[in-house]
């Protein structure tokens, strides 16, 4: 189990590699884009033209991807990682996608001979390149445990939520209550702003409240300064919060302040703001509340 394949050099994926080159693994990296790969090869990785070529060799291979329609083309389409998998081989999802696309894509790989295991991630850029994502696995257990050389670089914590599918739900059930709990603060920040009270003050006392969360750390405080330069892009944010709310319907579970949020992002998107940080979306807020710059 020592070569892998990754797919998806991005915010996320870039730091994975990192963490798998160090742990040993002889590495094989596609990316849509090219030129991403270059640092990755400086420390020893291998880049591939195409998905298939990517997997071919590789014990196990990993897609950190965007979308379920990114998955979908790089995984099932012409050239793809089911094209190039060897019998007995495994891949991990670990893009955040839906239960559904994930059931179809595990069905695909063993159909193929080889095996899935779904394992979506919590924990943003520092903690991809540090090795402390957290991550909700779905697929078979036996499956599961064998990558575990793979996916233990990678993380602080490996919950196995059951079948496929379950993973997938789980991180999108992560996602909205963490975009729902910051839409809540970016809400108290600007009605504080607006009547006065110092930015500084309110994240102080929000800071030593029972509120007081790893995420309120991270973002607070660069929402104070405006910076938005991305770790978790809005467009992902609201990617997750649109398939949550889908699946909520699905089920006929009524999420009406997610379905907010929802709408929120696509205020957000509307203005230009798909790239930033997912906290970009303070400015939505502050902007509707019409708050001075
Ligand atoms: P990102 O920086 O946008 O990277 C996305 C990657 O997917 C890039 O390598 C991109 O290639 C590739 N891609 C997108 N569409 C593609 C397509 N149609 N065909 C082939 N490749 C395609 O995203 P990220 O922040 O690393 O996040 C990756 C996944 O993890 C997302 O599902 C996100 O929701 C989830 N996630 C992110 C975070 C975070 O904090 N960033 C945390 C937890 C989970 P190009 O370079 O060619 O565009």
């Amino acid at each position: 189990m020592k070569k892998v394949g990754f797919l998806g050099l991005g915010i996320m994926g870039a730091g994975m590699c990192k963490r798998l080159l160090g742990a040993g693994f002889h590495l094989t990296v596609y990316n849509r884009t090219p030129g991403k790969a270059r640092e990755l090869i400086e420390l020893g990785a291998i880049e591939a033209k195409t998905p298939a070529e990517a997997v071919s060799n590789s014990d196990v291979s990993i897609t950190m991807l965007g979308d379920p329609a990114s998955v979908k083309e790089v995984i099932l389409g012409k050239g793809g990682v089911l094209e190039g998998i060897r019998k007995e081989a495994t891949h991990i999802d670990m893009t955040t996608i839906d239960p559904n696309t994930t059931r179809r894509l595990s069905n695909a790989f063993y159909q193929k001979g080889a095996y899935f295991v779904e394992a979506p991630v919590t924990g943003s850029k520092l903690a991809a390149a540090a090795g402390e994502l957290v991550l909700m696995a779905g697929g078979e257990e036996k499956d599961l445990e064998r990558v575990l050389p793979v996916l233990k670089p990678l993380s602080k914590k490996i919950v196995y939520m059951g079948e496929a599918g379950k993973g997938a739900l789980m991180k999108l059930v992560n996602n909205l209550s963490m975009a729902g709990a910051m839409e809540a603060f970016f809400e108290g920040m600007t009605l504080g702003r607006k009547a006065g009270l110092a930015p500084e003050k309110i994240l102080e006392v929000l800071n030593h409240s029972a509120l007081a969360s790893p995420l309120l750390k991270m973002k607070g405080e660069a929402v104070l300064k405006k910076n938005f330069e991305t770790h978790f892009s809005l467009k992902h944010m609201a990617k997750d919060i649109r398939l949550a709310v889908t699946e909520a319907r699905r089920l006929e579970v009524p999420m009406p302040v997610t379905s907010v949020v929802d709408g929120l992002f696509d205020i957000a998107k509307s203005q230009g703001l798909d790239e930033l940080d997912f906290s970009a979306l303070v400015q939505v807020v502050e902007k509707m509340a019409q708050l001075p710059e």
